[in-house]
Formats: structure tokens, sequence, C-alpha cells
């Protein structure tokens, strides 16, 4: 069933900018990382293959089984990021998740390869050094997004390989040590750089994204009442009254015009007419449903389109918000004063112009007859 079109714009709602970055960060981050699951699978392979006839073949299935079995785990956390598309609070705890599963994964290639590496070839030991050192820079890269985990899985991955190379006696082995730790400092500030940039980059697009929705919504709304100017009021209800009409939905109009409001600001100032419009901005903010367009469509002049209400219904909502607002004084510093408003009320077209002449014309009649009431306009 198609959605119902807009509603009271909600001025209180401030975007969580810090979390809505680190949401799209990860996004990217589960996007990003997905083949390197199965690459990374991949490459040990591969090395096994090479490492064949130099360790026993135990030993390099062992380590496979290990990798495959820590793979699962984290298809398990994809299974569940691409199933459920998760947002907000649910994403941040698969967050939790992938941050394991990875660690361990590049904990179990870190270690694993040591195991592996043959203790006395030093032509393996280069080769199992360089597939390391490739490994680690696939990891700045892959996870940068999330700088902490980047760092994890490099160090996991390379450390104990090149710990080991230090402890051992030939300066080749010496040599090859001091190759991949100059090789993991590189590839740590680089994974910084990148860390920082897309931070930058994630955090002015949300930004950005944010002031254009708040000029947006400023564009729509009026800001003395918080509830939509007339232009807004305009759109909103001719989208409403569209789809009123399109679904065969009852819908009315209410014109609303504070009585003898002159003499407010005459007796007052103007800063007290002020705060009694404010005032009524918010009683109908609070009284009407999302679904109703309200707006201020004049001074002291408010309009509301209540869809899918018949006009008995519409009555007694209009018969509400009068007697709210007769009966609730208004604070206006030292001094309360209490505000009357005339309504009138129109039904049985689709045409917002028609509503709106016929619900002023009851207003007007409502003036007539003594103010402070609600008329129903009748042809
Ligand atoms: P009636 O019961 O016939 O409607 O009498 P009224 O005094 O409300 O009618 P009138 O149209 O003569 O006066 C409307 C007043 O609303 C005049 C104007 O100064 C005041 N007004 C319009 N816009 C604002 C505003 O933004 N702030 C303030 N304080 N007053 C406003
Ligand atoms: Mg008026
Ligand atoms: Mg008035």
């Amino acid at each position: 069933m198609q959605q119902a079109p807009t509603q009271l714009p909600d001025v209180d709602a401030v975007p969580d900018i810090e979390l809505l970055v680190r949401e799209d960060k990860l996004q990217l981050l589960f996007k990003q990382s997905f083949p390197a699951m199965f690459i990374s699978l991949a490459t040990a392979a591969l090395l096994c293959w090479m490492l064949q006839g130099h360790t026993s073949d135990m030993e390099l299935l062992g380590w496979l089984a290990a990798l495959v079995i820590s793979t699962l785990g984290r298809l398990a956390v994809f299974a569940t990021f691409f199933r459920t598309a998760p947002r907000g609070i649910q994403l941040l705890k698969l967050e939790r998740r992938y941050n394991i599963t990875l660690l361990i994964s590049s904990t179990i290639w870190g270690v694993g390869a040591l195991l592996v590496m043959p203790a006395d070839e030093l032509v393996y030991q280069a080769i199992t050094v360089c597939i390391l050192v490739g490994m680690a820079g696939g990891a700045a890269s892959m996870y940068s997004a999330r700088y902490k985990m980047a760092i994890g899985a490099m160090l996991t991955t390379l450390l104990p390989s090149t710990i080991w190379l230090f402890t051992q006696d030939s300066k080749e082995q010496f040599g090859l040590a001091v190759g991949a730790s100059l090789f993991l400092i590189v590839m740590l500030r680089a994974a910084k750089v990148l860390a920082d940039a897309l931070q930058r980059n994630f955090q002015l697009s949300r930004e950005l994204h944010s002031a254009h929705a708040a000029a947006d919504l400023q564009a729509k709304t009026d800001p003395l009442t918080g509830i939509n100017n007339r232009r807004a009021f305009l759109d909103q209800g001719e989208q409403i009254i569209r789809y009123c009409e399109r679904h065969e939905l009852e819908l009315a109009v209410l014109v609303m015009d504070l009585d003898h409001f002159k003499s407010v600001n005459d007796t007052l100032g103007h800063l007290a007419g002020d705060t009694v419009l404010h005032h009524i901005g918010e009683t109908m903010r609070k009284l009407f449903r999302r679904s109703d367009i309200c707006g201020r469509t004049g001074g002291e002049e408010f309009a509301v389109i209540l869809p899918h209400t018949s006009a008995e219904s519409a009555i007694a909502i209009a018969e509400k918000l009068r007697r709210v607002i007769a009966e609730t004084p208004i604070a206006c510093g030292e001094r309360t004063v209490a505000v009357t408003a005339s309504i009138g009320l129109a039904a049985g077209t689709y045409d917002l112009t028609s509503l709106l002449v016929h619900a002023d014309k009851a207003m007007y009649r409502a003036k007539e007859q003594g103010r402070n009431q609600v008329v129903r306009y009748m042809e």
C-alpha cells in the first residue's frame, strides 16, 4: 500500500553525526572486506602448496582447517549483515562480532604461518614472510575504515614471524625481520592516513547532508510557531489531498483565526503577541497527528488539513482545539493572557482552494456569531 505523504516538520530532530559516520564506515568495511575472506583462504592454500614437502602435511592441513573454521565464523557475521541489512545499534552490535572473528582469523594466519614455516630453510622463510607482508598490506587498505581493526589485523599477521626471525642467528633472517618491520611501520602510517581521510570524507558528507536537511526544514517552517509556513502547508496539503482522492478517503479542512488578537498586541505589546502565537503553534503540534498538515497561513491565522477524517470527527477535533486554546492561559512575562479562536470547517471536495475558501467563510460566520466557536461550511 502506498504511504501517505508527509506530516508536521520534526523541528526537534537532531541527527547524531558521529553515530551516522560510524555506521557509514562499518557499511563500507563490510562491503569492502567480503572478498578478502576468500582471497585469504586461497593465499593460505597457495602457501601450503609451496611448502608441501618441506613442512609436514598434517601441519599444513591443520593450519588450513583452522583457517576454514575461522572463515566460516566470519561468513556467519557477513551473512547476518547481508540478510538483515542492520542499521543503528544493530549494526554496532555486529561490529563487535566482526572485530572478534577478524582478530581470530588474523591470529591463526600469523601464528599458523610461523608454525608451518620450515625452521631451517631460509628460502621458504623468505617466501612465507613475503606472503605475510602482502597479507598485512592488504589488511592496511581493506580495514582502514576502522583503524584499530587494521592495526590489529596487521600486527597479528606479521609480528609472530618477524619476532621469531629477530631471535635467529643468521644475518639473512635478521634482514628479513628488519624488512618486515620497516614495511609494517610504513603500512601502519599509510593505514592511519587513509583512515583519517575516510573519516573526514564521511564526516563532511554527513554534515553537508544534515545542513541541507536543516535548510530545507527551515525553508518550510514558520520560525515563530514551528509549524509549516503557508507555502509548505499548501505544497503538503496538495499532496495529501491527491492521496485522499486516489484512495477515496474523506478529509476536512479547518481555518482558525485568533479572536481580538490586535488587542493582545495593543495591551501587552507585540512580544507578548508573539509568545501567544508560539504557544498556539505548540498546542497544534501536540494536538494533531503527524499525518495531519498544520500551517500558519497568515499573521494570526492557521489552517489544518485532516486526511482520512469525516466532517463529524473533524468538528470534534476542532472543538477540542478551540476548548484547549480558550481554557489555557498563556504566560507572557509577568502577565498571563487568555485567548480564544474562531474556527471554520469545510469538507466534501478534493479541491484545496475551494476547501480553504469555504472554511474561511465558515470562520467569518463564527466571528459574526460571537467568536470562540466552530462553524461548519454549508452551501
Ligand atoms: P478578529 O477577532 O476579528 O480576528 O480580531 P483581530 O484583532 O484578531 O483581527 P485583526 O485582523 O484586526 O488583527 C490581527 C492582528 O494580528 C493584527 C496584527 O498586528 C497581529 N499580528 C499579525 N501577525 C503577527 C505577528 O507575527 N506577531 C504579533 N505579535 N502580532 C501579529
Ligand atoms: Mg486575521
Ligand atoms: Mg483575528
